[in-house]
């Protein structure tokens, strides 16, 4: 059966607020690092607040440690873990419905109105060139682990690196630990080369806020070679509400992200993709999206061009079936 964007049903019987949603990634770790008056509970500053997610009807966020660029050498570590500080304090201890989640048992676990958070690291500059540290992560929770942000570290070079080397000696043991330890390796941010390394030696792959190359020419987004290999290694896929890898023109809509949906399921995506807002990450936000609470406007409108099943995939089940620690 023929489903997608220039197909419209006849009928929606679902309320996009009813489903439950697994979200790939956030920042809003860094932005509290940033600022140390914001609470998890300043909707004037956040995109993800406590009230958002319950609001959004949230089941799993996940809440990368981004540490900034700006930040250099040994102090990387230092601020990994005043993230990991910032994520236990202000917002596990604070919100006791707020659980860490590090296997699919903890989320089946979760009761009707608690909220699962994973932790993800976002890139390796971090770590440097130490697998302890990287155990220590794996020790705080994080089940994600993406290899690079824009540029180069000890693992590997990042999109915007012109050297585009691939994964390193270093880079491969950290993959390997991944591997070991049923952690998601994430290619988004990664160079071309380092994409296909990962594609050799991962066993859990995502690709938490990546987008179409083909939709939106931003080298931030993913080729149709790259994503037939994503779909062929059983990898998770999300879709992100960056407007920029969205779409070239000013005025970015929800439109702008069904192309996106639709093309990665005419790759045969159907069962891969999900979504990784990046909220809290992004200075400028998507019409009608402009922060969790408005998930159900996107909600809405996949359901006005995908089956419930469909939707219920990509608002969650692609990403819990893909989630790698049973
Ligand atoms: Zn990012």
């Amino acid at each position: 059966m023929q489903t997608g964007l220039f197909m419209l049903k006849d009928e929606v019987r679902m309320e996009g607020n009813q489903l439950k949603i697994f979200d790939g990634h956030c920042d809003v770790l860094w932005k509290m690092w940033e600022n140390d008056d914001v609470s998890f509970s300043d909707n004037n500053h956040l995109h993800v607040t406590w009230e958002g997610l319950e609001k959004g009807n949230a089941k799993v966020q996940c809440f990368a440690i981004y540490v900034p660029e700006k930040i250099k050498g040994e102090s990387a570590f230092q601020v990994a873990l005043e993230m990991v500080a910032i994520f236990n304090k202000k917002i596990l201890d604070r919100y006791s419905n707020m659980k860490l989640v590090t296997s699919k048992s903890d989320i089946d676990s979760l009761k009707e109105n608690e909220i699962g958070a994973i932790l993800t690291l976002e890139g390796c500059d971090a770590i440097g060139s130490d697998l302890s540290r990287l155990r220590k992560l794996y020790g705080y929770g994080v089940t994600s682990v993406g290899l690079t942000w824009n540029y180069g570290n000890a693992v590997a070079d990042g999109i915007l690196e012109t050297r585009g080397a691939g994964l390193t000696e270093f880079g491969k043991s950290v993959v390997e630990e991944n591997n070991k330890n049923s952690v998601w390796t994430d290619v988004s941010h990664l160079s071309i080369k380092g994409f296909w390394d990962v594609m050799e030696s991962a066993d859990y792959i995502i690709a938490s806020h990546s987008n179409c190359h083909k939709i939106c020419n931003n080298p931030r987004n993913l080729l149709d070679d790259q994503i037939k290999a994503l779909i062929q290694k059983n990898a998770a896929i999300g879709v992100t509400f960056v407007p920029q890898f969205l779409t070239d023109s000013q005025k970015c809509t929800i439109t702008d992200i069904l192309k996106h949906v639709e093309h990665y399921c005419s790759l045969g995506g159907l069962r891969n993709i999900g979504f990784g807002s990046d909220f809290d990450g992004i200075s400028s936000t998507v019409e009608n999206l402009h922060s969790f609470k408005e998930y159900h406007n996107l909600v809405n409108t996949l359901l006005k061009y995908y089956s419930e099943t469909d939707v219920k995939g990509f608002l969650f089940d692609n990403f819990y079936n893909k989630y790698p620690k049973v």
